[in-house]
């Protein structure tokens, strides 16, 4: 098992613990400290962080990692992620989900997908489900499904306020939730809903319509992107006041933005300002999905692909453009949605924990070298362990 001792490290566990020392052994980190003395004879790899940022490796909630689109025709489906997308954008948690297209999409795809992306050393999970209504799964149920496939962490992305999505009533919605939250129960694991919220007038009302009609609790459910209008992320910040966790969607183009969208960076500013708990924001890359862009006839114009680079350059926006403290941004990518999904031993440095984390220039986070279980994937800002068919 190697033993790696981080000296000299700015820790941000994503709370700022100044200057530390950090031993891991194998995949997990055993100390942090100040100063850390070890007379052993073991071999150990000692690394001089020389004061850069060390923080949680990014925890990605949302990525289409076998590829998404389509609505275009079957030239728009987009591509499968890579282990360096991940890497390159400090992602080392992923959770992979179908979107619109469920018939030449399928889970048993997204499943194969996940369990390699683990076998090349990364931390991998899934929804099951996707957009429609009935809901699709893989062993006859969606309580099933979360008790039995082990990273299964809940269903999604289903969508409402689309019309993409099976128009489905909040009745429906309801007993979708009421199964994940059982199924979640009866396996120690968070069951979550995730939702994606389209562009209809809608917006959030059918989950406020469980809450209110239900026994269910707001927190059941997961919308994700909240930043697609400034009259979605009002009825969002309402939603977290509620008691939910609201998702902010990483990956846009200047399009996109210039449709009315608001930057990732700049709705945590808004949401933080309106008085949201910072708990209760997160952003996701929605990764790989398709990112087309209308003209003013309704008509596709161009396409593009999610960035799993996104979270990181949203992160760094954050703080050096939104002026938000870095332990406030850091938790939005790492110790929140980690608890959201309950994953024990992510987002988080402290002993026992994964050792999955950045180093970052203190300056500009830029980022300088991944570590994901306890194996070095980026060095100096370059990759140093590609996927099994990257050159
Ligand atoms: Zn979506």
């Amino acid at each position: 098992m190697t033993m790696r001792l981080l000296r000299n490290a700015q820790v941000f566990a994503p709370q700022p613990l100044g200057i530390q020392d950090i031993l891991i052994s194998g995949s997990q980190i055993v100390a942090i400290a100040e100063h850390i003395r070890l007379d052993t004879n073991i071999e150990l790899e000692e690394i001089d962080c020389e004061q850069r940022i060390v923080c949680p490796g990014l925890v990605d909630t949302l990525t289409h990692i076998t590829g998404g689109g389509g609505e275009g025709g079957f030239a728009t489906r987009t591509p499968e992620m890579r282990l360096s997308d991940a890497i390159s954008g400090g992602v080392t948690t992923v959770t992979g989900a179908l979107g619109t297209d469920a018939v030449c999409r399928t889970h048993q795809e997204l499943i194969a997908k996940v369990k390699g992306l683990k076998e090349e050393g990364l931390s991998a999970y899934f929804y099951t489900g996707n957009y429609h209504y009935p809901v699709k799964t893989i062993t006859g149920s969606v309580q099933q499904d979360i008790m039995l496939l082990e990273e299964c962490v809940g269903i999604g992305e289903i969508a409402i306020a689309d019309h993409r999505g099976s128009q489905l009533s909040w009745q429906e919605l309801a007993k979708v939730a009421a199964e994940a939250r059982v199924g979640g129960m009866c396996s120690g694991k968070a069951g979550i809903v995730s939702v994606h919220v389209g562009s209809g007038e809608d917006k959030l009302s059918t989950l406020f319509n469980v809450a209110e009609h239900t026994n269910i609790p707001l927190s059941q459910f997961y919308p994700t992107h909240i930043n697609r209008s400034p009259e979605l992320l009002a009825d969002g910040i309402r939603f977290a006041k509620r008691g939910g966790t609201i998702d902010f969607t990483a990956s846009s183009t200047p399009e996109i933005i210039a449709g009315g969208e608001v930057k990732c960076a700049t709705a945590l500013r808004i949401a933080l300002t309106e008085g949201v708990d910072p708990s209760q924001l997160t952003f996701s890359t929605d990764g790989h999905a398709s990112l087309p862009h209308f003209n003013a006839l309704g008509e596709l114009e161009s396409l593009k692909v999610g960035s799993m680079q996104s979270m990181l350059h949203e992160l760094r926006d954050a703080v050096l453009v939104e002026q938000i403290a870095l332990e406030t941004a850091l938790k939005a990518v790492t110790e929140n949605p980690a608890r959201v999904l309950r994953l024990s031993g992510k987002g988080k440095l402290h002993p026992g924990a994964d050792a999955d984390l950045l180093l970052l220039d203190p300056e500009q986070l830029t980022l300088h070298s991944v570590m994901a279980g306890g194996a070095w994937f980026m060095r100096n800002q370059s990759i140093i362990r590609k996927g099994t068919f990257e050159a």
